[in-house]
């Protein structure tokens, strides 16, 4: 995920934090020790426990104890993905890393292609559970601190943080379990609805879902003002809306290969043609993009977004050869199409030469396989 940065590693799994969660923790902290004394009231009468306060407000203590308790709610949140990693690796899914958000983490799971409802389904329920039990742990700790120590003033403190965080990681549980995908509530109600029908269907079914919650959080975010709200509804938005596109390009395409997607025969270019040449075949054939072929090897692509950085008076002499892009990526007929597709996603590129023993045999570009996408959807 873009603006990501790692910060180290548990269980192997490399750990990320996004941008907008190092915005939130002293956000968070503000907005947790501006609040501390409504806050120590509210837990006082949750937990039925005495608070000694004398401590608590006093000096900068109200700010030191919001910044331990967001970070106290980020490991809670790392807990909860980490519970997520552990099921899915027993599962035999690879983890590639855990994303920090601003609303909570990202597990990023190594492509397996359609996700098998019966992993799917306690790999979701496995961090909201987590979750649960961090809340009792921490709910248990209130009670035994009275008889931990005789401080009075210092057992309010950790009655407060532990309260408070037993408190946020019940939140946390309720939160997550909302069905609006990609939350893992989402995920729970998809492998419910995937026992019933396809599981394309059952995942645009829990995106519409997810993006009406969104819509919902959007709407109550602006009413009350709350920016919370507002930004948590447009990542549940963007989450759900992305989530179900690419699962529905996986589910149709996973039995289709470039072979029979890529277009051929091919127009190919020599490297010696001049770029204005190049520019009439396009005009004429109506490609963007052709496979630059030299004595029947594949030795470069270009493309109109090349042929454009060259002024209009340079086009007449300068030759293919010298702005093409040298060995681009490559693939057999056999390949699958999901392949295509996420070179092009992560090298935004348009088209993709399809090559076997040496030669070019087609090309495969975007609107092919969205073509694809369409008629399979029949
Ligand atoms: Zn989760």
């Amino acid at each position: 995920m873009k603006g990501s940065y790692r910060i180290g590693r548990i269980f192997g799994i490399p750990i990320l934090i996004h941008y907008t969660f190092l915005i939130v923790i002293p956000l968070l902290a503000w907005i947790i020790g501006s609040q501390i004394s409504l806050t120590t009231d509210t837990i006082r009468g949750i937990f039925q426990v005495p608070i000694d306060t004398s401590l608590i407000t006093a000096g900068f203590m109200p700010w030191i104890l919001g910044t331990v308790v967001a970070l106290g709610l980020f490991l809670g949140v790392l807990v909860h993905e980490i519970a997520h990693c552990i099921i899915a690796r027993q599962n035999g899914v690879k983890i590639q890393s855990i994303t920090l958000l601003i609303f909570g983490g990202v597990s990023q799971m190594e492509d397996v292609g359609v996700p098998d409802p019966k992993v799917e389904l306690p790999m979701a329920l496995a961090g909201p559970l987590t979750s649960l039990l961090v809340g009792i742990v921490c709910g248990g700790i209130v009670f035994f601190i009275p008889e931990m120590t005789t401080d009075t003033a210092t057992a309010g403190v950790l009655i407060l943080i532990f309260g408070y965080l037993s408190f946020l990681n019940v939140i946390l549980f309720a939160f997550n379990l909302i069905p609006a995908f990609p939350m893992d509530g989402g995920r729970v109600l998809r492998a419910e609805l995937a026992k019933r029908m396809p599981l394309h269907k059952a995942t645009r079914i829990a995106a519409n879902v997810g993006k009406a919650f969104a819509i919902i959080f959007g709407i109550v975010g602006l009413i009350f003002f709350n920016p919370f709200l507002i930004l948590i509804a447009l990542f549940v938005y963007i989450g759900a809306s992305s989530e179900s596109t690419m699962d529905q390009f996986t589910y149709l395409l996973h039995d289709v290969t470039v072979g029979t997607t890529m277009s051929s025969p091919v127009t190919v270019v020599a490297p010696t043609l001049t770029l204005a040449k190049v520019i009439e075949m396009m005009l004429i054939s109506k490609h963007l993009g052709f496979p630059v072929v030299e004595q029947d090897k594949l030795v470069g692509m270009i493309t109109l977004v090349d042929v454009n950085r060259i002024p209009q008076i340079d086009r007449e002499t300068m030759q293919v050869r010298n702005i093409m892009t040298h060995d681009p990526i490559t693939l057999p007929p056999s390949a699958p199409v999901m392949d295509a597709f996420r070179i092009m996603s992560a090298r935004n590129i348009g088209r993709i030469p399809i090559v076997q023993e040496g030669r070019v045999v087609g090309i495969v570009t975007r609107t092919d396989i969205l073509k694809v996408t369409e008629l399979k959807k029949i």
